[in-house]
């Protein structure tokens, strides 16, 4: 029989949460012994402890795709995913039925819970990696409805997406914290007001790229309701998630998490570093130490939430800064710098480009604010970025384009044969 799974307010102390992970360890490490990846690694010596141990890369997922993490039957597999890097090659993971009770489990962990009635509208891909099978799953165990509106999909334009959020009394949609700002745009043009003519709408979980708090105050105030943010991975699934209070916290019941300094290699319970994760009922594909190379402040301190699970603040991909004019200037920097411009202003989408002198920050901005977003950002940004700034505004539709906003066009099954009127050069998409 596989262990329970540990549910929030099953403890009461940082202590207690150590007693639930050193309890599981032993069984980790012994499943481990049955990946060939880590019998070779341990030249078959089962460890004790997982201090004994170096980490896991991802390249060393890489290295043994497809199976070579295996520690299971291949027909005790549930699903296979994979993500892929810039490199282009595959980081494979896999998992078992049972461990999908634990996936499951733990992305329905909300501030703004899923319940039968809710409607959860999944815009985010199903192609390959987990994210949206994990909300998917999530949602049906809750008994609520999932519209499955994937992004990445020629079936699913924009207009669509609005049309479902609008007529389907959505409640609650999975998406990345960028695309509910495009759907903001599409509703606007559509003639919707996102704050008012949504009324079923009860929150947006976000995830999959980092949001400071001043971009997710700014799409908060725009729909008109909490933005509840997500943070995981596709080799072990939802890691942590947002409290009643708003602190994010890592599902440490779960998944052990460390730091490592990447100057040094030291690894530490908790501090800045990169996170290093050995998730504790994994069985399909054992993980120790599983180097995300995310860079993170880990810190077991006490909430009001009284979840008494540690805080987790993702601070970026280590090396994601752009060098400029001898400074260097990361995206959620500059994210911070647009997002501070007042809300009146209506500026939702921006570019930047290092140039050899300044950086080049591009806003789309309407007519009547454009001077006035344009003064205020170029007068604030210099300071905040540390770097010389030149601001451009661009109309309203250069960055995000407004044929992909109210685009209907559907992909098309594939067809061979066409009445007179039909142009048939024109039916060549496929999907
Ligand atoms: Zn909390």
């Amino acid at each position: 029989m596989p262990a329970p799974l540990p549910q929030i307010g099953d403890w009461t102390s940082f202590e207690e949460l150590g007693r639930i992970q050193s309890k599981q360890l032993d069984t980790v490490l012994e499943r481990a012994m049955r990946s060939p990846f880590y019998r070779e690694r341990l030249a078959g010596r089962q460890p004790s402890a997982l201090a004994d141990l170096g980490v896991t890369r991802k390249d060393d997922l890489r290295a043994g795709y497809p199976f070579g993490m295996l520690a299971v039957e291949r027909r005790e597999l549930a699903t296979y995913h994979e993500s892929s890097g810039s490199s282009g090659v595959p980081t494979p993971s896999y998992y078992t039925a049972a461990e999908w009770t634990d996936l499951t489990d733990r992305f329905a962990r909300k501030s703004v819970p899923m319940t039968a009635d809710d409607t959860l509208l999944v815009r985010i891909p199903y192609a390959l990696v987990l994210a949206g099978h994990l909300a998917h799953q999530a949602a049906l165990a809750t008994g609520a409805t999932v519209v499955a509106g994937d992004c990445r999909s020629l079936a699913a334009p924009y207009s669509r997406i609005v049309r479902a959020l609008h007529d389907l009394d959505v409640s609650l949609t999975w998406s990345t914290p960028s695309d509910t700002l495009v759907w903001a745009a599409g509703a606007q043009l559509a003639g919707y007001r996102p704050a008012e003519d949504f009324p079923a709408l009860r929150a947006l979980y976000v995830g999959g790229e980092p949001l400071g708090p001043v971009r997710r105050e700014r799409i908060a105030a725009i729909w008109g309701v909490p933005v509840v943010e997500e943070y995981g991975c596709t080799e072990i699934g939802s890691l942590a998630g947002t409290c009643p209070q708003g602190r994010m916290h890592l599902w440490a019941d779960r998944v052990l998490a460390e730091v490592r300094d990447p100057a040094t290699g030291e690894i530490s319970a908790e501090g800045v570093g990169q996170l290093v994760l050995t998730p504790l009922f994994r069985e399909a594909m054992p993980l120790l130490r599983y180097d995300l190379e995310d860079l993170v402040e880990l810190r077991s301190q006490d909430c009001p939430c009284g979840w008494y699970l540690p805080t987790i603040r993702v601070l970026g991909r280590a090396g994601s800064d752009i060098p400029v004019a001898g400074g260097s200037v990361t995206s959620r920097q500059v994210e911070d710098a647009v997002f501070g411009l007042p809300a009146e202003y209506g500026v939702m989408f921006w570019r930047a480009r290092a140039g050899a002198d300044a950086l080049t920050v591009q806003i789309e901005a309407a007519p009547p604010f454009a001077a006035d977003a344009r003064a205020a950002l170029a007068a604030h940004a210099p300071e905040a970025l540390g770097v010389p700034v030149r601001v451009e505004t661009v109309p309203v539709g250069t960055l995000v384009p407004l044929e992909l906003l109210s685009n209907r066009l559907d992909a098309m099954k594939p067809r061979r044969l066409f009445a007179a009127d039909e142009d048939w050069d024109a039916a060549v998409l496929t999907c």
